[in-house]
């Protein structure tokens, strides 16, 4: 299966894919976790991409399409993948249908997560992600690793994000409504879009994203 997540900073989108490309046997594709680790690589696509992240805003759409391509051609990739947090914008949505063209291959759903404004600013600000793999994420109240500012995946450090402060989280809500929701009519042309709940336990929105998958 060929899927999108899209929905806003916080909606939960990085602890479904997480789970869902567990049991659907894909890999989870995350742009924003493939800066990060070339932030912590201190590679000069961290370089560049870090100010952007920073500030909350988009990094710039030729090298981000460069990184996913690259990453959407991995062996592991042939199958299927789940991508998290790209396209980002129409252009990218754009780049990544001549791309698949180019495959000779087609998405199968974008699922969109809708959460309530309130509720993602609540998740972001009790937000705290890992060191050494920044997929593995925590929330100080609703779900809370075993050892305090101890990673339960891997034993690494947990720390708050940068670009979780609160002002930086009221951009990446603006850019998410003016650059991002675009996709989604963007792919509803395509009659792509399912669209679910994020509310309520972790497991039960999964549950809900798989029954809107089938
Ligand atoms: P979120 O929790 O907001 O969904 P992500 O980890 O997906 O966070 O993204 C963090 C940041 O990384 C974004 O605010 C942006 O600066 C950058 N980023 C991630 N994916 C993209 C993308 N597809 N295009 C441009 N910038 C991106
Ligand atoms: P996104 O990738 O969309 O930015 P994350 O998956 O990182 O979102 O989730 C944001 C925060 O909300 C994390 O701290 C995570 O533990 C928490 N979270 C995710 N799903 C839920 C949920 N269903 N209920 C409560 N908190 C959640
Ligand atoms: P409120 O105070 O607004 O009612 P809560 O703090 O009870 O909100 O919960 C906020 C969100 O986090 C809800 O979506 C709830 O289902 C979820 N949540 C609460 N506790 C947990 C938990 N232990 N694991 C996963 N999600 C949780």
């Amino acid at each position: 299966m060929r899927i999108v997540l899209v929905g806003p900073p916080g909606a939960g989108k990085g602890t479904q894919a997480t789970r869902l490309a567990e049991k659907l046997s894909i890999p989870h594709i995350s742009t924003g976790d493939l800066f990060r680790a070339n932030i912590s690589r201190q590679t000069e696509l961290g370089k560049l991409a870090k100010s952007y992240m920073d500030a909350g805003n988009l990094v710039p759409d030729e090298v981000t399409i460069a990184m996913a391509k690259d990453r959407m051609e991995q062996p592991d990739a042939e199958a299927g993948f789940l991508l998290d947090g790209f396209p980002r914008n129409v252009s990218q949505a754009e780049a990544l249908d001549r791309l698949l063209e180019t495959e000779g291959i087609t998405l199968d759903a974008v699922l969109d997560l809708e959460a309530p404004e309130a509720e993602v600013v609540k998740r972001i600000a009790g937000r705290r992600v890992c060191r050494k793999d920044s997929s593995h994420v925590f929330h100080v109240s609703y779900s809370k690793p075993a050892k305090e500012g101890v990673c339960d995946v891997c034993g690494g450090e947990l720390y708050q994000r940068d670009d979780d402060s609160e002002e930086t989280v009221r951009t990446r809500l603006e850019v998410y409504h003016t650059q991002t929701e675009p996709i989604i009519d963007y792919y509803k042309a395509q009659g792509l879009v399912v669209t679910i709940g994020a509310m309520g336990p972790v497991d039960e929105v999964t549950g809900r994203a798989l029954e809107a998958l089938k």
